[in-house]
């Protein structure tokens, strides 16, 4: 099995040596690691990623390593993008002249406010979650029509602290599954999603058999943030997406996406210590 979504400590909030994330990989018995780090121009998410002049450094490391577990696993390089209008034309720049593996798109700011940090609490609290979710899903669809990228990461992130809008918020994201399958693009599950307060792999099993009927393909990450959460709930994910009928996981070379066969059991990955949420 693959973890398509672990961070380092260049993002500023994510612990451990970048060996250990893969040595666990390795231990938990997975063929592949993606690191998929920050990379956040908005203003207020700068410091909660590497800057743009460690990019480059960021690619050659996980190349080397890669070069050096090769026998054992394979490593991939890719970014966390943070979706900022603003700086998209930056971002790109940033992005070209480096052959990343993958791309991963996330919305993380509405604005002012970040969606997935304790320390805006109050702001998010004085909002009501309808409006929330309204303004995540439609930053989430500009997302997918305007970025170049091949994974679209935590898709119903904006429940991470327990607050959930009213009523069927999934058949709000029709159209941004819509746009997901006309263009081709591949949709994450998240498993950190079940150590955080909403109790639920992102996205939630609903949006997930959304996926599976448009033909949408998936692939698997556990948004590590430290080693000890790589391959996080993998069984539980891996026994929801055969459920639902998936039989493949997709994965990444150079932006060029396969399939990989969606095995239930994944040797040793029971053996892991789980640490609390990030
Ligand atoms: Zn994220
Ligand atoms: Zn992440």
């Amino acid at each position: 099995m693959i973890d398509y979504h672990v961070h380092t400590s260049l993002c500023n909030h994510a612990d451990g040596a970048m060996d250990d994330y893969i040595r666990n990989a390795i231990a938990a018995g997975l063929s592949e690691i993606c690191f998929l780090d920050h990379l956040t121009l908005h203003e207020r998410g700068r410091r909660l990623s590497m800057t743009p002049d460690m990019v480059p450094l960021y690619y050659q490391t996980v190349r080397t390593l890669g070069q050096y577990y090769k026998k054992d696993i394979h490593v991939k390089a890719g970014l966390e993008v943070d979706f900022d209008p603003q700086n998209a034309r930056a971002v790109q720049i940033i992005i070209d002249p480096l052959d990343f593996d993958v791309i991963g798109g996330s919305v993380h700011f509405l604005d002012q406010i970040n969606m997935v940090s304790r320390k805006d609490t109050e702001a998010r609290e004085n909002e009501a979650i309808d409006k929330l979710c309204d303004l995540y899903i439609d930053r989430l669809y500009q997302m997918i029509e305007t970025m170049d990228l091949d994974i679209v990461c935590h898709l119903d992130v904006f429940k991470k602290f327990g607050r959930r809008p009213n009523g069927a918020f999934e058949t709000k994201f029709d159209a941004v599954l819509s746009a997901i399958r006309a263009r081709n693009l591949t949709v994450e599950l998240n498993t950190s999603g079940l150590s955080h307060k909403g109790e639920e792999f992102y996205p939630s099993p609903g949006l997930i058999k959304k996926c599976h009927e448009r033909n949408i393909p998936m692939t698997l990450g556990s948004d590590a943030h430290q080693p000890d959460q790589v391959g996080r709930h993998f069984d539980q994910a891996l026994d929801l997406l055969t459920a639902t009928g998936f039989r493949h996981v997709s994965a990444f070379t150079r932006r060029r996406r396969y399939d990989l066969p969606l095995t239930t059991k994944t040797p040793g990955i029971q053996n892991i210590h789980h640490g609390g949420a990030p």
